[in-house]
């Protein structure tokens, strides 16, 4: 999409010195975010610390004026964005570097450029933890639930390959360490190549790049993991797969909304996250805590979905709503999120997506894909909405 205009930018931007890091902006570490939307509209954010604001306020114009210059942008909106306090989250090892994701922060605060980031008050933090850099991927969203076995991976999937119906580029990284389910959902085996040693080649499933650790271990093993030892095959597989290009890379998230998750949420450049849900009350308190651990990670919550939501006979074609439908629109309503959509409970979703032949791959055009559809067109919708919301200023104590 934007790929080569936000690349353009960058190498502009890396001809211009940063006079108190003494190196140019974008090695200095001092460009924490860029993104440039269908429209030509680049968002940049600039690092600085409360008390540097108004003396930084002079290099964030230049840094505006230099990117305004390149062909093809037709607006910049170049923000200084302040960190207050170091993440509280497990599993962040400071990193070095500019971490050229998307625009939306991750346990920092943002303060609009001019005069308004001035009154930004408060101790300056150390070193943000910077999430990995994924060159060329632009927006990469999460898949999340409460709880195990509520068909998050089944959404993932499907999802993934109605963005791809849609003439998005896209990827699926299976994050769910614990139980990985993407190889068998797409049909997939065999370790992915490596031809230099260094960078891993991902597999095509369906005309999807995919990558999980369940491609990387025998499928017996036993592996216990460590939230630490999570992340650093994260980072890997983010920072090493050939993704490039991609418009959309989806992450199937581990289910819940414990410490390992919260640290990915962090450490991951997420521009939203999608939370699925089945009707029971039970499994929607969980999704609250979802919405609350992303909430925390200031990573826009694209929506919500209700996996199982009735069920079809598949005899009669008749419909029964066995757990209570309409419990996860309901919770959107009232939390003020959009409600991406209702997925039955459908045989052949059961049976095509434990076959490796995912519905919205083999029957695209069934009734029982139709709701995926309905889901990635939502999803868009909410991307590019929060990709216009302007950057909020938030004030910690
Ligand atoms: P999770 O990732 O939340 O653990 P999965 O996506 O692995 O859940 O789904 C658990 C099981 O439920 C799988 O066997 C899957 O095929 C099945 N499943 C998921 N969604 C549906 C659905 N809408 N209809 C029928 N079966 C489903």
């Amino acid at each position: 999409m934007s790929r080569t205009v936000r690349d353009q930018i960058l190498s502009r931007l890396a001809g211009i010195r940063d006079p108190e890091r003494g190196r140019d902006v974008v090695a200095s570490g001092r460009i924490s975010g860029l993104t440039v939307d269908e429209a030509g509209i680049a968002r940049i954010m600039v690092e600085t610390t409360p008390d540097r604001a108004a003396a930084t306020e002079p290099l964030r114009r230049e840094i505006e004026q230099a990117a305004a210059g390149v062909a093809g942008v037709t607006r910049v909106a170049a923000v200084l964005t302040a960190e207050r306090t170091p993440g509280r989250g497990p599993g962040q090892a400071p990193r070095g570097g500019a971490g050229h994701g998307h625009g939306h922060g991750h346990g920092h605060s943002h303060a609009p450029a001019g005069p308004a980031s001035g009154s930004a008050t408060g101790p300056a933090a150390g070193q943000r933890p910077s999430a990995p850099v994924v060159p060329g991927v632009t927006a990469i969203i999460a898949v999340a639930s409460g709880k195990g076995g509520v068909g998050k991976s089944t959404l993932a999937v499907n999802l993934a390959l109605a963005l791809q119906a849609r003439g998005l580029k896209t990827g699926i990284l299976d994050a769910d360490v614990y139980g990985p389910s993407i190889p068998r959902m797409l049909g997939l085996q065999g370790r992915p190549d490596s031809p230099d040693g260094k960078r891993i080649t991902p597999k095509i499933g369906w005309g999807l790049k995919a990558m999980s650790i369940g491609l990387m271990v025998e499928e017996d093993t036993p592996l216990i993991w460590r939230g630490p030892m999570v992340q650093g095959a994260l980072d890997q597989f983010l920072r090493e797969t050939d993704w490039a290009p991609l418009d959309v890379l989806v992450l199937d998230m581990p289910p819940g909304t414990g410490d390992v998750q919260l640290s990915i949420a962090q450490r991951v450049p997420l521009a939203g996250a999608v939370i699925v849900s089945t009707p029971q009350d039970i499994a929607l308190l969980d999704a609250r805590k979802g919405l609350a651990m992303f909430r925390k990670v200031e990573v826009p919550i694209l929506g919500l979905v209700e996996n199982m939501s009735w069920f079809t006979c598949p005899h009669c074609g008749g419909r029964s709503d066995i757990f209570g439908h309409g419990g996860a629109r309901d919770e959107a309503l009232k939390l003020g999120l959009p409600f991406l959509g209702a997925v039955p409970l459908d045989l052949d979703v059961r049976i095509m997506s434990d076959e490796g032949r995912p519905v919205v791959a083999v029957a695209p055009e069934s009734e029982a894909a139709a709701p995926y559809h309905a889901i990635a067109a939502g999803v868009v919708e909410s991307l590019g909405r929060v990709r216009r919301e302007p950057p909020r200023i938030i004030i910690e104590d």
